[in-house]
């Protein structure tokens, strides 16, 4: 499946220009065009899925493979000293581009990326209210 408008399926169909790093059957890793470390790079499927709550299974499991990938080949050869992986699901959760795909940020111990939140000790009611309704 493609959306003609998305920009994600155009690099997948080779109509717009990507620095490629990795493929397999159902996904592909390329360069973010404006990354937030030194080698940032995004994992897609080659289905279009707007988001993860609609990526099936099978390409959610093979995108999170491809991403281990990538993150051990950032430590091994870009000498990262750790890797977070980001999702954003959602406007409101800043997603931008709405072609699933997961970022894979190398990090470095002097880089200048922060938490985006401050840690502080939470409202234990609202724990609780949040636990009972996200529970199975
Ligand atoms: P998000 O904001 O989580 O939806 O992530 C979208 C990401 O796609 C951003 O980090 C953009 O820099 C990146 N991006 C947008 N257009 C391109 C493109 N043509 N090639 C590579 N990365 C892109
Ligand atoms: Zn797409």
């Amino acid at each position: 499946m493609r959306d003609p408008d998305c920009i994600f399926c155009k690099i997948v169909a080779g109509e717009l220009p990507a620095r490629i790093v990795d493929e397999d059957e159902r996904t592909i890793a390329f360069m973010d065009i404006a990354p937030a470390t030194h080698g940032h790079a995004l994992v897609i499927p080659r289905q279009h899925s707007p988001d993860l709550a609609s990526v099936p299974v099978e390409d959610l499991t093979a995108v999170a493979l491809a991403s281990q990938r990538l993150a051990k080949r950032a430590q091994e050869r870009l000498g990262a000293d750790g890797v977070n992986l980001l999702n954003s699901c959602g406007a409101a959760a800043w997603q931008t581009v709405f072609h699933f795909h997961i970022h894979v940020i190398p990090r470095f111990a002097s880089d200048p990326l922060r938490l985006p939140w401050v840690p502080a000790e939470g409202d234990q009611d609202d724990i609780a209210r949040a636990a009972q309704e996200l529970s199975a």
